[in-house]
Formats: structure tokens, C-alpha cells, sequence
């Protein structure tokens, strides 16, 4: 596995059936973490039908991690009733360091970002526009240009203590 693309489901607090579909991992409200249908080394090669489509134009090679949240998100003034929450949030932040490390997967710009980012990135796939993540409720002061190396330190961090645990 070469990266990780980190997701918002834009639904409510715990995966639906669908949702597991299209991500490896989902990560509830309460932090807990649900598997998806399909593994991350089913998307080394990517066969219709066989794989988590997450991204756009950009699903091999990635694993795919959201968070249960963000139904009828707006704006940072309309959030919706399922704003992520600070636990749902670090719980996914570990879970990634937890990713980095068993797939050896280095934490750059390049090598963990939110679809968001990989939108920004690869401005002619259909991942172009998308939203997750612009806005982080449990930390909102972050401007939506920093989220992702917000999130980069943040799996550093929790990668350090892995280590050192
Ligand atoms: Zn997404």
C-alpha cells in the first residue's frame, strides 16, 4: 500500500452497509473502528467490482479511512448533526499511525491526505471538489488549507508513541 486517503462519510455516526462498500476502515463517533467489505490489499490492483472505491481516480494503491460524520454539513456555521468528534477524530489519527507502520508507509503530503487534498492534487479526476475534510468541528480553528498537515503531525505524533510504547 503506497498511501492513505482519509474521508469523511458525510453520513451519520456508524457505517451503513454502503459505506463499508467504499472504505477499508470507518470510524464511529465513539472511536471505534468498523472494517469495510473489502481489505486494503484489495486495491493494490484494483478489479470492478473487488475493491473499496474511496477516491476518485485514485483508489490503487490507497487505503481508505473515514469518519462516520458530517451529514448536512454546510459550513463551518452549518455543521449538521454529525459534526466528528474529538474522540472520533483521535481514534482515527492512531488508527492511521497504526496504518503508516504496518504498511510502511511514509507520512508526507504525498503519502497521507484527505480526499480533499488528493482533489487539489489530481485536479482532473473525479475526486476534484470534493469537501472531506475542509472543516474539523473538534478542532475548528484549523483553516481548511492546513487540515492536512494538521492531520500529518497529528499521526506523527501518535506514531511516536507507538514506537516508544
Ligand atoms: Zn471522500
Amino acid at each position: 500500500m503506497k498511501r492513505i486517503i482519509i474521508h469523511w462519510t458525510a453520513g451519520n455516526y456508524y457505517p451503513t452497509e454502503y459505506e463499508k462498500l467504499h472504505y477499508h476502515f470507518l470510524v464511529d463517533k465513539n472511536g471505534k473502528i468498523h472494517k469495510g467489505k473489502y481489505r486494503p490489499e484489495d486495491n493494490e490492483i484494483c478489479r470492478p467490482g473487488k475493491y473499496a472505491s474511496h477516491t476518485g481516480g485514485g483508489n490503487t494503491g490507497s487505503v481508505g479511512v473515514a469518519m462516520c460524520a458530517m451529514a448536512g454539513f454546510k459550513s463551518g456555521i452549518i455543521v449538521g448533526n454529525f459534526p466528528i468528534t474529538k474522540k472520533q477524530f483521535e481514534s482515527c489519527m492512531e488508527f492511521c499511525a497504526n496504518l503508516c507502520k504496518k504498511y510502511k508507509i511514509p507520512i508526507s503530503p504525498q503519502t497521507v491526505m484527505t480526499h480533499y487534498e488528493f482533489g487539489l492534487n489530481y485536479p482532473k479526476t473525479s475526486s476534484a471538489g470534493k469537501i472531506d475534510i475542509i472543516y474539523l468541528p473538534p478542532y475548528s480553528w484549523v483553516f481548511k488549507e492546513e487540515i492536512g498537515s494538521f492531520i500529518r503531525t497529528k499521526v506523527k505524533w501518535y506514531l511516536n508513541k507507538v514506537k516508544s510504547e
